[in-house]
């Protein structure tokens, strides 16, 4: 596989702390997922109404989409600062217990991929989460004895890349599960707009469009996209991002029509060339490109099932006739039919 897409995608958490002066400050200023910010905005003036603190929230979708961005934003709405961990850094109960105790009344914790809490943190924090209270264990043996810590209220944001990984306990112990959704090329314009002036650069409306096309449905591609394109402006002497810079620069970083990078693409053609269009399994894909299966899952996938180039059947991944159009070939005779045969509501043969 090619590093370009490991140089846009996966160094994302490192260079986002570049990104921090382009995250917005206030709600107002998050764009997009309109629905899920008026529910929120409703949710926190009950709160601060009531004088309490908010309910515990539980973001879910595909990375980059925003979520450690709203929890942020949350903090700031309720005047509270947030603290920050993510589940695989909560290695024991006790790395937990040292955080809960430590919050001040009100705050809110930000867990990221809070599907890979261990199991023994998870369930320390059923108790933490609905009572305000953990129980901890002193001692071993018939001497062990436990004892419940009260806790401050406090408001746990949970994000996960992979909603359906999350216990059904501890799922339920979230108050509303808020599921992002990949951004329309109208918003991620608005954004590249938002941001371009902070970068130091100005970019013409044709770029932003065609910038906005190409990220994925995703802010943080497109902020990434952004720089690299400043990059490129800056190395052929212009003071504006303009539209032959963005072509230039998209095709010499492998990206292609509809956003695809060499992974996806790479991954549609496996299918294809290698499994007769599917159904393939997702660990089979997986060892097929040396990758993990979560990296497929949670950031390949997502968007190409949104693009309708992959359709998840209950035996495998299969692409669909539209990926064989993608690539300007045939599709099988037998998928054609079987695609013409569901859109009808009927069963294949
Ligand atoms: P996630 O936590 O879902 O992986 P982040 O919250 O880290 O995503 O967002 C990735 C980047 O995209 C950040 O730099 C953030 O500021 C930016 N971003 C995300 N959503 C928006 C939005 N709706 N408006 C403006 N910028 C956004």
């Amino acid at each position: 596989m090619d590093n370009a897409d490991n140089v846009l995608r996966y160094q994302a958490r490192r260079e986002d702390a570049e990104f921090v002066s382009l995250r917005p400050r206030r709600l107002d200023d998050f764009i997009g997922q309109e629905g899920l910010v008026s529910n929120l905005r409703i949710m926190i003036s009950a709160a601060r109404l009531r004088g309490e603190a908010l309910e515990h929230i539980l973001f879910s979708g595909p990375p980059g989409l925003g979520k450690t961005t709203l929890a942020h934003l949350i903090a700031g709405e309720m005047d509270t600062s947030l603290a920050v961990s993510a589940g695989p850094l909560l290695e024991r109960p006790g790395d937990l217990v040292a955080i809960l105790s430590g919050l001040a009344p009100g705050q809110a914790l930000f867990i990221d991929e809070i599907h890979r809490l261990p199991r023994g943190v998870e369930e320390t924090l059923y108790s933490a989460m609905e009572d305000f209270r953990v129980d901890i264990v002193t001692g071993t043996g018939p001497g062990a004895r436990t004892i419940s810590l009260p806790l401050e209220p406090f408001t746990l944001l949970g994000a996960t890349t992979r909603s359906g990984l999350l216990s059904a306990p501890l799922r339920d112990r979230f108050g509303v599960l808020f599921h992002l959704e990949f951004y329309t090329p109208e918003e991620l314009s608005r954004i590249i707009l938002r941001a371009a002036p902070a970068l130091g650069m100005s970019i013409d409306d044709e770029a932003r469009q065609h910038l906005a096309s190409h990220s994925r449905g995703t802010p943080r591609i497109a902020l990434r996209l952004l720089r690299r394109m400043r990059d490129f402006a800056q190395v052929q002497g212009k003071d504006e991002i303009d539209l032959r810079c963005c072509v230039d620069g998209l095709a010499s970083l492998g990206i292609s029509a509809l956003g695809l990078d060499r992974m996806d693409r790479e991954i549609l053609r496996a299918i294809m060339d290698r499994f007769a269009g599917g159904p393939v399994g997702l660990d089979t894909l997986a060892a097929v490109f040396h990758e993990e299966r979560d990296v497929l899952a949670e950031v390949h996938e997502p968007y190409l099932l949104k693009l309708g180039l992959l359709q998840k059947t209950p035996r495998g991944r299969m692409v669909t006739s539209r990926a064989y159009e993608y690539f300007g070939l045939a599709a099988p005779r037998e998928l054609a039919r079987s695609e013409e045969a569901s859109l009808f509501g009927e069963q294949p043969d």
